[in-house]
């Protein structure tokens, strides 16, 4: 903030360095990633979609489906577990060279900005005189404003796939007006993010910055200020005295910030480790003819005189514990069959008695299909010898991905109750990969001559039934 309480508006000023040059490289590639992952299609879907409406989530050719809570877990845990890791060994390497906000950020909205309104020097003047009509201003408004609208689309194509979102763009905002309110919500939301909040995402919305107290350490890797060489800093090159430091205050550091900060005040929440302030002063050390790396990628124990310890208990747990539950993800995918199924009791009466005196069981059967095609589930029956299956539709049609329910009965004359219930085998195909078979008891009256209405009312577990009520 400025002294008045009003926003101190950052308009870092580039600086060209080694990182710099490493950091773009990375930021290009990593933005033709960010917009090409929704158009690339693997097993004829996108590589990434994050399909909320359905509870399907794709990455890379498999399809997590709402039944997939174990491996769904095993997924989050492995991506907590790599940032835990990646923290603890590279401190803020995801902000500083691959979160999105960033990249988008330092490589694209500010370099515009500089080209469009004269400079740092031209942004500056235009805050100072306080226009809000500026043409220079206006014009890089627009265009940030047509890159906003490529970003939102290219955003909810992660979440509604392309050829939906190619359908929603075609057609007349009146014919679908939700679907056009989340498209506008989400360009304004882009456009005011990289116009107006800016570098404040990093620094007051995102939760990450916050976790790095609990997640570095003295060792793990930071950008940081060499004091023990630069302090006490000194202004100019002339005539410095024999105990000064290196740093001879020009300001470079601070001036390129993105999140305006002095690096040299210590380890900052504020940092997104980017590296541009190291590369400023490398420059100043160049032209001064000392030694670069008074600020450089450091330890906070080796800025403080130790040795940089690699082997600590955190960079051990967590890439053991890391390894643990890629290794058990692993195991469940490949175990995985190719169709959940499930077999449910009739929610109404454990059974019913047909007017011919036959015990009707209802089973519920739920597939979800994740073969990967679509495909028809062939149901059968064994140990009803006596009795009869009645399926309304057998193959059972499920859509690649899909989770259907079809429910069938088995028929069984009374007296097959009379031993008590009944265990028979449930038996699914897919007529390919697929073939499931699947116990099941069927309930009865066990000669009890009462009617069904009559039955077992206090039965709550339906699945395990004890009946107390036996002669
Ligand atoms: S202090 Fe340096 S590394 Fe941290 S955000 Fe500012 S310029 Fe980037
Ligand atoms: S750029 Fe280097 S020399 Fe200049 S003020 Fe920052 S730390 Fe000191």
């Amino acid at each position: 903030m400025n002294e008045d309480g009003s926003r101190r508006w950052i308009r870092p000023k580039p600086a060209d360095g080694t990182w710099n040059r490493r950091r773009r490289i990375v930021a290009y590639v990593l933005m033709v990633v960010y917009l090409a992952l929704p158009h690339i299609d693997i097993n004829r879907k996108p590589a990434i979609w994050l399909n909320a409406v359905r509870r399907e989530f794709t990455f890379f050719g498999y399809t997590f489906l709402a039944t997939d809570t174990l491996l769904f877990m095993l997924l989050l845990g492995t991506l907590v577990l790599t940032v835990f890791t990646f923290t603890a060994l590279f401190g803020r390497v995801w902000c500083g060279w691959g979160c999105p906000q960033t990249v988008w950020m330092e490589y694209l909205f500010r370099p515009i900005e500089r080209m469009v309104e004269g400079g740092r020097m031209g942004s500056l003047q235009i805050d100072k005189s306080g226009s809000h009509v500026n043409p220079r201003r206006l014009l890089k408004n627009a265009i940030y404003f047509v890159i906003a609208l490529v970003l939102a689309h290219t955003f909810l194509a992660y979440f509604v796939g392309v050829d939906q979102l190619a359908v929603w763009v075609r057609r007349s905002p009146v014919e679908h007006p939700s679907s056009f309110a989340i498209m506008a919500v989400t360009t304004i939301l882009v456009f005011l993010d990289f116009v107006y909040f800016r570098e404040q995402t990093c620094t007051i919305a995102c939760p990450y910055g916050r976790w790095q107290s609990v997640l570095l350490d003295r060792s793990s890797l930071v950008v940081a200020y060499d004091y023990g060489r630069g302090e006490p800093r000194m202004k100019g090159t002339k005539s410095r005295p024999a105990d000064a430091g290196d740093c001879i205050e020009c300001g470079a550091c601070v001036a390129t910030c993105p999140t305006g900060i002095d690096i040299r005040d210590g380890l900052q929440m504020e940092c997104i480790h980017c590296t541009q302030c190291a590369d400023a002063c490398d420059a100043i050390m160049t032209s001064i003819g000392k030694p670069t790396g008074l600020i450089r990628y450091t330890s906070r124990e080796v800025i403080e005189g130790g040795k940089r310890h690699l082997l600590r208990p955190r960079t051990v747990v967590y890439p053991a514990a890391l390894a643990l539950v890629i290794g058990v993800f692993i195991w469940q995918l490949d175990t995985k069959a190719a169709a959940d199924v499930t077999l449910l009791r009739s929610p109404d009466r454990p059974f019913t008695e047909e007017a011919d005196g036959r015990i009707a069981n209802q089973v519920r059967m739920r597939i979800a299909n994740r073969s990967g095609e679509d495909q028809r589930y062939q149901i059968s029956v064994d140990g009803v010898d006596e009795g009869q299956v009645v399926i309304p539709v057998n193959p059972f049609p499920v859509a690649e991905g899909k989770t259907e329910t079809i429910s069938f009965f088995i028929l069984l004359p009374r007296r097959a109750f009379d031993e008590g219930d009944r265990m028979v085998t449930v038996k699914v195909s897919d007529g390919d990969d697929f073939t499931g078979e699947f116990p099941y008891r069927l309930l009865g009256p066990r000669g009890d001559t009462r009617r069904d209405g009559e039955h077992d009312s206090s039965d709550k577990d339906k699945s395990h039934p004890e009946r107390k009520d036996q002669p």
